[in-house]
């Protein structure tokens, strides 16, 4: 084995920090015994934490239709696809179907479509919070004003994922068109972590012009920033798209940069998410494995999951609601890990703490 890499995912393990040269010389050497040696370690930190619990969060995609053009994105502006948008009742109806399931998460998420003023997302936030108030409602519908953000956190609003991409201003421009600025993302992150919520971000793994030094890059800005949550997945391509001929992004150093991951910050959530289940029929337990310990099984109404399609091939669009949860509690099972009737709060975890020997 590589005994610099060893050194160096020690090294990740004790301190939680690297290097930008460090980072980027781990991912261009891994190797499947590298890759195994890390998810190793990052089970073990995982279920240290966490058990062998598995938080599951209720996916709720309540419209595709989007006024930007991001250039990887199946439901962008310029996208031919079908576009819907669910009412107030909708949303409402699949929250009540996840309660009963035994979702304690709702996340909502949509493009960036005008017709949710702050005044109706806030109707809709504070009825989900009003009717279940032991559920955790995250939002996931991209850039809006600091005041925006304000409203909806007290609305009730309490964690919100957004994505930064990728931490390389260069390699932001190459993936968004020239209206859409990587220091306007950035800020709307910082925004968010200063209100108050908890907050998630990611990036894919193999976008097209995606350097090893980029990846890097979001390793430090995960260090810098500690989010308490971040989802990755590797790019897959949409035919809808401008890079509808680049190849999709690798699943094993998706699974490497999780492990990575979870050794920089031992309590993040981290999801097993759809993509890798998309790329490979194992790709979500692989994901446990390498260190992830949340699953996002959608509540989205059948009738518009076709529609909800960032990219090709996308799995789950067929299946009721319940049948994706006892899917993934088959899976995880199958892996003797367990989805648990959860909110999934960020446990406490600090500098110091034995975790290794629990
Ligand atoms: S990635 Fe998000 S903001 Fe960009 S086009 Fe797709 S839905 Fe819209």
């Amino acid at each position: 084995m590589n005994t610099k890499s060893i050194e160096y995912i020690d090294k990740l393990s004790r301190e939680h920090t690297l290097s930008l040269e460090e980072y980027t010389y781990l991912i261009q050497h891994q190797d499947a015994a590298i890759q195994e040696y890390c998810a190793h370690k990052a089970s073990r930190v995982a279920r240290s934490i966490y058990g062998k619990d598995i938080f599951v969060r209720g996916l709720i995609e309540f419209s595709n239709i989007c006024k930007n053009d991001c250039l990887y994105c199946g439901i962008r502006k310029s996208s031919p696809c079908s576009r819907y948008r669910l009412d107030k009742e909708d949303i409402l109806a699949c929250c009540q179907e996840g309660y009963e399931l035994g979702f304690r998460t709702f996340v909502l998420q949509s493009g960036e479509d005008g017709y949710f003023t702050d005044e109706r997302l806030c109707d809709i936030v504070s009825n989900i919070h009003q009717s279940y108030p032991d559920c955790a409602i995250t939002l996931s519908v991209g850039q809006r004003s600091k005041e925006s953000y304000q409203k909806l956190f007290e609305a009730g609003a309490n964690r919100y994922l957004l994505r930064h991409e990728t931490a390389n201003p260069q390699h932001y421009q190459k993936l968004h068109p020239k209206a859409m600025h990587f220091e306007d993302r950035m800020q709307c992150i910082q925004d968010l972590r200063d209100i108050g919520y908890d907050v998630g971000i990611g990036m894919m793994v193999g976008s097209p012009f995606q350097t090893e030094k980029d990846l890097a890059m979001d390793c430090k800005f995960i260090e810098t920033f500690r989010p308490e949550m971040c989802g990755i997945g590797p790019f897959i391509p949409s035919h809808q798209t401008p890079f509808k001929d680049y190849p999709a992004g690798s699943v094993e150093t998706t699974l490497f940069l999780l492990s990575i991951i979870r050794l920089i910050q031992p309590n993040i959530l981290l999801p097993a998410t759809t993509a890798l289940g998309t790329l490979d029929p194992k790709g979500r337990e692989k994901g446990v494995l390498a260190g992830a310990n949340v699953v996002m099984p959608n509540l989205s109404p059948v009738s518009v999951r076709r529609k909800y399609q960032l990219y090709d091939n996308k799995i789950c669009i067929g299946d009721e609601s319940g049948q994706c949860r006892h899917c993934l509690e088959r899976r995880m099972e199958s892996i003797q890990y367990h989805v648990v009737t959860d909110i999934g709060q960020i446990r406490p975890w600090k500098e110091g703490d034995e975790y290794e020997s629990k």
